[in-house]
């Protein structure tokens, strides 16, 4: 818990920092988004198009991540509604199938049966995505990637008729792993082993806060040179009543 306190001390701390940066970089990713409309208007032919396309993808996303980074203290501005986690899955996977130029082999194994979830859509794409750039990166030869998914139960309610609660959504990599040191630190905002210019150590910082928000838990299990397990936890709605299983139940708000 106390481990809990610092880090959510840290991130509002970081809030701010990142806060300052985050408006000026928006304001050179309005002026690309300016650009891009023009030269819309003057390119309709096939390849010119496309890269256009992709280029004004990226800059999207790019103000989408601005954005996350605005609202990283913010957390009333998520927008919680009824997401699927499966759905999310696939999305982040083609994504990361595009974005991956060596030999990884990526399996989904979705088994969850209830994957509808109280969530911030682009915030929980992001996490995913995050978690799944780690692994590519830490699979510098190569390797496979799965992401699984079940549903389970906190302990605490595991007498209470449920066992539903929860998406669990495992992401694994056959990664060079972590070292004892190194998974200490990982939530930490700023913490990188990567060099300059290709990590800024904010991915998971960001990963954490955004879960927690959610009502979630995220864990990593890493054993060095064999690979990397993160598990995420999100609780689930009940598809007809669109409410947390958990409300529903009487675990968190009973009328008894
Ligand atoms: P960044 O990716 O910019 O370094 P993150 O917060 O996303 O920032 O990650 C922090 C550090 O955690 C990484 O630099 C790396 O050392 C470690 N890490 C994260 N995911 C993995 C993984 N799947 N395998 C090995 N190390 C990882």
């Amino acid at each position: 818990l106390e481990n809990m306190v610092r880090q959510t001390e840290k991130l509002s701390a970081i809030g701010q920092l990142v806060g300052g940066i985050a408006h000026d970089f928006n304001n050179q990713l309005m002026a690309i988004g300016g650009a891009i409309s023009i030269i819309k208007t003057k390119c309709y032919t096939g390849d010119c198009r496309k890269y256009i396309n992709y280029i004004e993808k990226c800059s999207n996303n790019s103000a989408s991540l601005v954005n996350r980074l605005l609202t990283f203290s913010r957390e009333s501005d998520y927008e919680m509604v009824p997401i699927n986690i499966h759905e999310i899955i696939y999305s982040v996977v083609e994504i990361l199938e595009r974005s991956i130029d060596k030999k990884i082999d990526i399996t989904i194994a979705l088994k969850a049966e209830q994957c509808m979830a109280l969530g911030d859509e682009s915030q929980i794409q992001n996490t995913l995505l995050n978690i799944g750039l780690n692994a590519r990166d830490a699979m510098v030869n190569g390797g496979k990637l799965v992401f699984r998914t079940y549903n389970s139960t906190e302990d605490r309610d595991k007498n209470r008729g449920t066992n539903k609660d929860y998406i669990v959504v495992v992401i694994s990599d056959t990664g060079i792993g972590m070292s004892e040191e190194v998974k200490e630190r990982i939530f930490e905002p700023f913490f990188t082993t990567k060099s300059i210019g290709k990590g800024t150590g904010l991915g998971l910082a960001m990963v954490f806060g955004i879960i927690k928000s959610h009502g979630g838990y995220i864990s990593v299990n890493s054993v060095m040179n064999v690979g990397t397990d993160f598990t995420v936890k999100i609780p689930v709605i009940d598809t007809v009543t669109m409410v947390p299983l958990q409300e529903k139940e009487g675990l968190i708000k009973g009328n008894e």
